[in-house]
This record gives structure tokens, sequence and C-alpha cells, in this order.
């Protein structure tokens, strides 16, 4: 099936099913969202914040971008800041009680960003100035598993980065007052689409364990390693 035909054809089953067998709670939503968690998660087509977490309509407040990275707090210029846009809708207008970003396994993002092959990396427009934000992952990444496969690289700065973002949310003072007076929470989460498993990050022991998927309290591969060396 053409893929639009699909999307068609997907909105006509929803509308029978899911829309049908909830219209209270779409009569409600029309009128106001009222969403507690924010959710910053990739593009790719694989990771879909609301699948993944069984949410209903209404529950997430949902921002996807090219490997789920926030920028650090930039002056407002005549450059475009969505990412920032739609982190103050959801602070000062949602009042959400958490902020989540969620990175996952096989992110190409990242590969671009580990990758100094022209053709994913440092050719490309937009998507290699946009990775450049999560640099200090990258840094960390070659310094503590610089010797390991490509492979196992891409792996541990896909979790570097999502604590980048963490960091980088701390840099709008709205975000981090917020935090600091325990009204809001950020949280990170990384979901290993092969395994099934959703990691969330640690970060008095600075690692990510197993939320779900596997047995319970297992480190992901790659962030057995997450200290700063001696
Ligand atoms: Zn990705």
């Amino acid at each position: 099936m053409p893929a639009f035909r699909k999307v068609l054809e997907g909105f006509k089953h929803f509308k029978e099913t899911t829309y049908r067998q909830n219209t209270e709670l779409f009569r409600i939503l029309a009128a106001k969202q009222a969403p507690k968690a924010m959710m910053i998660a990739c593009c790719d087509s694989r990771v879909d914040p609301a699948i993944i977490t069984n949410a209903d309509p209404g529950d997430l407040f949902i921002l996807r971008n090219v490997a789920n990275i926030v920028p650090p707090r930039a002056s407002p210029n005549n450059t475009h800041h969505g990412t920032s846009a739609a982190l103050e809708f959801a602070v000062f207008a949602l009042q959400v009680d958490y902020i989540i970003v969620m990175g996952h396994a096989g992110c190409g993002g990242i590969r671009a960003l580990m990758s100094d092959d022209p053709e994913i990396g440092p050719g490309r427009e937009f998507i290699y100035p946009w990775m450049q934000i999560a640099q200090p992952a990258r840094h960390r990444t070659l310094r503590l598993h610089g010797t390991e496969s490509f492979d196992e690289q891409v792996r541990f700065c896909e979790q570097e980065s999502i604590k980048v973002s963490l960091d980088n949310l701390m840099s709008f003072p709205w975000v981090r007052e917020r935090v600091q007076a325990g009204t809001l929470k950020l949280e990170g989460l990384y979901f290993d689409i092969a395994a099934g498993t959703l990691y969330r990050y640690d970060p008095r022991r600075d690692r990510f364990a197993v939320v779900a998927g596997e047995e319970q309290d297992a480190e992901a591969p790659a962030a057995r390693e997450t200290a700063e060396p001696a």
C-alpha cells in the first residue's frame, strides 16, 4: 500500500475504533489539553513515545526532533527556536510536572555526530550543525570509549547525549528554578528497539538502569563505565 494511502486508511480505522470508543475523552480534550508530562523524543519512525508508553490522547506533550536534543538557552534573535518554544509552552502554559528526554538505540543523528563520513556527517547542511549541540557527548565518548567499535561508540554517545540534553534544560532559568523548587522533575530514558527494553537514567549513579523488558536492575550495555577516569 502506498505510504499516503496507508495514512488515510489508518485514520479511517482510528475513527471507527479508538475515536468511537472514546468519544467522551475526545469531547473533553476538544476543549482543553492538560498533559502533566512533556516528552522530548527523536523523529525516528520506530520510537513513537505514545506507543512505547501506552499513552492516551492528552497524556503527553510531545516534541520530536533529530536525536531528541535540547539546545542550551540562547538569546532570542532572528533565528528560529522551535525546541525552546515548545519548552516554554510546556512550562508556562501547561505547567508540566515532568520533562522527559527519551533517546534510542540506532539513532541516525548520533551516528552523524560520531561519523567523519561527509555523506552522513560534515557534508550535511542542517543535521550536522544541529548535532554539534551534542558535541560534549561525542567528546566524552571518544575519551572513554575511543578504542571500541564504531557501533559501540554510537550506543554510548546516544546515552551521553541524553545527559547533555538534561544539562541543557537546566540552562533555561525558568526550568532550573522549578527543578530547584521541586515543582518540575527532569528524567532521561533510553529505548533499545531490538531488545524492547527501556532504561531510565539514574543521576546518582550516573548510569542507565532497566525499567522494563528485562530482569530488573540490569545496566544498559554501553553505560557500564560512565564514571570519569581518575
Ligand atoms: Zn534518533
